[in-house]
């Protein structure tokens, strides 16, 4: 069962000589496919604010609902399409909820990476680890390494620095990844 949002609808009021509406024309996409509602049947679904079916093609019907213009093939009733409705906009919802929090994280993440690790931790991690790596004793390649990366929350302090070479580090982040 799905609800496909229609695009490119084109409404056209056509008025009498009095300007009073007699009907309106409903285009939708570069199909031209055209429903032609009479003045009585607009207002009707206009007012409705359940989903109201405004007409069919081939197998489906155009729903114009309080979200917009949808497409339907199931020959469903009204109150089953505003549920698809809900259910739509809740889905949207809570994917849209992982997404703010993904991006946070991502957001700190990229924060702490920016930061550098200052002068003085360097210096203190470098005399302690004695200038070499602390997995093989390498002492060219050298890098700082995060002990818990930043993207597990680790930080810049000197408990979570130590030096690798770069086999090393690559390694590590082989076995973590
Ligand atoms: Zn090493």
């Amino acid at each position: 069962m799905t609800l496909r949002r229609a695009s490119n609808v084109h409404l056209e009021r056509h008025d009498n000589w009095l300007g009073r509406l007699v009907r309106v024309e409903i285009q939708i996409g570069r199909g031209h496919t055209t429903f032609t509602l009479d003045r009585a049947h607009w207002l009707e679904v206009e007012r409705d604010e359940q989903p109201a079916p405004v007409g069919q093609e081939g197998d489906r019907t155009l729903w114009h609902t309080a979200e917009g213009w949808f497409w339907e093939d199931d020959g469903l009733d009204a109150e089953a399409v505003a549920l698809l409705l809900w259910d739509r906009t809740r889905r949207l919802d809570a994917r849209i909820e992982r997404l703010r929090t993904i991006h946070a994280r991502d957001e700190q993440i990229e924060g702490a990476r920016r930061e550098r690790i200052p002068p003085e931790v360097r210096a203190f991690v470098w005399e302690r680890d004695d200038g070499r790596c602390v997995q093989c004793n390498a002492e060219e390649d050298l890098q700082f390494d995060h002990v818990i990366p930043f993207s597990r929350g680790g930080g810049n302090a000197e408990d979570n620095l130590q030096i690798l070479c770069g086999s090393c580090n690559r390694q590590k982040s082989d076995n973590i990844s």
